[in-house]
């Protein structure tokens, strides 16, 4: 049997009524956007549809017929019109008197631009021949699991002859580009009938007098190969199960474990950010039998293996027997292995004129009875990579169920994945933001500077962990920055610093959601005013609970995955003005801010070593968006220097020697600097941001 997601048939989601009166590229765009819906249809970014559509020439006036077809780039699932690119038909088909044959395909790229139609801008994909020499109208070329698994069998030929008669054909493997799409011709003026194709070792290509029609082909096919498994493909899933699946808190335990120490181990180059994925699809594969040897062949589909490398790791754990301990001191090695393997896969197929090689660390790391992990440069890139295997993963379950399971050959593999094209497309990548790939938290993170700093950290590429107590702003936090921001860069933790129990979760958190930890921003507080007479030790410990011990019980838990990761560390500090300046009235709170002050100077002291960096920022009477500024607080303040409340910016600015008022985008922008590489030489340091105040003066 299939897995439970896969086994179910694919709905028929055409609504008529919907398709009424739209235009030719607008039921294209309605299409794509059904087909891309279902990762069973296609995997994220991977396949793409078209339509032949006669349009006015905006030179002679004419009518034309104009190619529409997803652009470079694009997802089928999330485009919209713009991400269509438009050719002249004419133009593509006057391509055949130049081309100079299979050797010089690549060359043909090159013209594409030469046939746009009406100046749109969207750079035209390889794909377009595929399509254009298609002499239908409209065309969906999809990456479907289930169609996959027959493509990706040993005798996938047979198969698919077995199970669609002559309605769909098949085509032996053939690298994506302008030949395959004369292959494509030739098959449909020989099979005038057919309605489709299954190209071996990729994918399906299928097509429609109209839109409508064409949908409900592909829809239908991959139904039919669904079905086929449903009655064919019966016994244990991958050969049966050699190995216990461990419970789910264990499961996260262990990842926990093993995240921060991998990603230390492969963030030389550049840092990366992990996923982890314990859905079924996964878990029955990390505990069959057939998990080494499948894991070995390596994925099939080109789009499957350009995001999660020609091979996965398998790490060395026996969930029978489980010893995290053991598998911890043999990574450094295991992964030292897997690059040099990679290293020798290179060498061995690189061509006179390859790329230099590309990272060389694995993507897809499965651990026995606990699950997948992936590690990219951003969440975005380790989530999809995971949907990705777990695609792979449902192609090697179907084929290896009902044939031989068998990979792309090596030397195909490498030469899509060092493909001059591709890397043409990786150096217009847009340098990356001065903070890729770092993970921060954030403590205090749904307030006024924390939401500032984790805004500033997110706008330079961090991912952020919001920590605070209070859940209303929390979610209101998150949902904003997600929304500036995408969903993959922000998660939240609900977090009391001064709870031993919830400071180490919430970091394990932290430590799943994204796989390590970077910076550390320390920043939760409170603020409280007493003439020392009327101080009861209830404040004095509250004071002393969250900005002394609290500082220091998250302080240790970065510290803790720091170490582990063993790739430095960043902690920076929000303390006061009050933590070097007396203050009339409040000598709890400053006492606890100077000793966070002189925590930070230890901490210093003791990360130097491993590269680990203390800063503290300190800034003066923030008032906007800060949760300290209201209520009695700002009364208190108000009441010792016998003024209005209303009157409190004023008189904090006046009081200035620079005359001006600081806001959480200022102290945001210095926790920037010492959290960023800018001040990669710098530790133990305070840097005040307080509009001047000689009180304050360091020395
Ligand atoms: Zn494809």
């Amino acid at each position: 049997m299939l897995d439970k997601h896969q086994g179910a048939r694919l709905a028929n989601l055409w609504d008529d009524g919907k398709a009424a009166g739209m235009t030719e590229p607008e039921k294209l765009l309605y299409r794509s956007n059904l087909l891309g819906s279902d990762k069973r249809i296609t995997n994220y970014g991977g396949g793409n549809t078209s339509a032949k559509v006669m349009e006015k020439d905006p030179l002679t006036g004419e009518m034309v017929e104009v190619l529409w077809v997803k652009g470079s780039g694009g997802d089928v699932g999330t485009i919209k019109m713009d991400g269509f690119s438009t050719l002249y038909m004419d133009k593509l088909r006057a391509l055949k008197g130049i081309y100079r044959g299979v050797e010089f395909e690549d060359e043909m790229v090159g013209y594409l631009p030469h046939c746009t139609f009406n100046l749109n801008p969207r750079a035209a994909s390889i794909d377009t021949p595929l399509h254009a020499y298609v002499p239908k109208p409209h065309v969906d070329h999809m990456h479907p699991d289930a169609i996959i698994a027959i493509a990706a069998s040993k005798n996938s030929r047979e198969l698919t002859s077995k199970i669609f008669g002559d309605e769909i054909g098949w085509l032996p493997w053939k690298r994506p580009g302008y030949e395959l799409g004369l292959w494509l011709e030739k098959f449909c003026q020989e099979n005038p009938d057919a309605r489709g194709v299954v190209l071996e070792s990729h994918g399906l290509f299928t097509w429609g007098d109209t839109a409508k029609e064409a949908y409900e082909t592909t829809i239908e096919i991959i139904n039919r190969a669904i079905a086929w498994f449903e009655t064919e493909n019966t016994g244990p899933a991958f050969g049966g199960r050699s190995k216990p699946v461990l419970a789910a808190a264990d499961r996260a335990a262990i990842a926990k474990k093993l995240m921060p120490v991998i990603r230390g181990l492969i963030s030389a180059g550049e840092s990366k950010v992990g996923h982890f994925d314990d859905s079924q699809a996964v878990l029955d594969f990390v505990t069959s039998t057939s998990l080494e040897p499948l894991a070995a062949l390596g994925t099939s589909c080109p789009d499957h293996f350009l995001r999660t490398k020609i091979r996965p790791l398998v790490v060395d754990f026996d969930p029978a027997q489980p010893d995290v301990g053991n598998t911890l001191a043999g990574l450094p090695e295991a992964i030292a292995t897997y690059r040099a393997d990679y290293a020798a896969y290179y060498e061995r197929c690189k061509r006179a004129d390859s790329p230099a090689m590309r990272d060389p660390n694995a993507v897809v790391y499965l651990v026995p009875g606990v699950g997948m992990i992936t590690f990219a440069k951003d969440k975005a890139t380790a989530r999809i990579s995971a949907e990705f295997y777990v695609n792979a993963i449902n192609v090697m379950r179907g084929a290896s169920g009902v044939s031989t399971y068998v990979g792309l050959p090596e030397q195909e593999a490498f030469d899509i994945e060092y493909w001059l094209l591709e890397e043409a497309k990786l150096q217009r990548m847009p340098k990356p933001k001065s903070l890729a790939g770092r993970i921060a938290l954030v403590t205090g993170g749904a307030g006024g500077i924390g939401k500032a700093t984790a805004n500033r950290l997110m706008q330079e590429g961090a991912c952020v962990v919001l920590a605070d107590i209070d859940e209303t702003a929390l979610e209101a936090a998150q949902t904003e920055l997600s929304t500036r921001y995408g969903k993959d860069f922000v998660r939240s933790v609900n977090m009391n610093v001064t709870s031993e129990a919830a400071v180490e979760s919430g970091f394990g958190n932290a430590l799943l959601a994204f796989g390590g930890l970077d910076i550390l921003v320390s920043n939760a507080g409170l603020a409280t005013s007493a003439a020392v007479e009327d101080t009861t030790l209830a404040l004095w410990n509250k004071n002393m609970d969250i900005l002394a011990t609290g500082y220091f019980l998250v302080s240790r838990e970065a510290f803790r995955i720091f170490r582990s990761q063993k790739a430095g560390g960043n902690v920076v500090f929000v303390a006061s003005k009050n933590g070097l300046a007396a203050s009339p009235g409040a000598s709890a709170y400053c006492t606890a801010k100077a000793a966070e002050i002189h925590l930070a100077r230890c901490l210093a002291l003791e990360g130097a070593s491993a590269q680990i960096r203390v800063n503290v920022v300190n800034p003066d009477a923030v008032l906007r968006g800060s949760k300290i500024w209201t209520g009695e607080w700002k009364e208190q303040r108000a009441a010792a220097y016998k003024m209005d409340v209303d009157e409190l910016e004023a008189h904090y600015r006046e009081r200035s020697m620079l005359k001006l008022s600081v806001f959480p985008e200022d102290i945001a922008e210095a926790i920037y600097f010492l959290a960023s590489d800018m001040s990669a030489k710098s530790t133990g340091n305070i840097v005040n941001v307080d509009a001047g105040n000689a009180q304050s003066f360091t020395r």
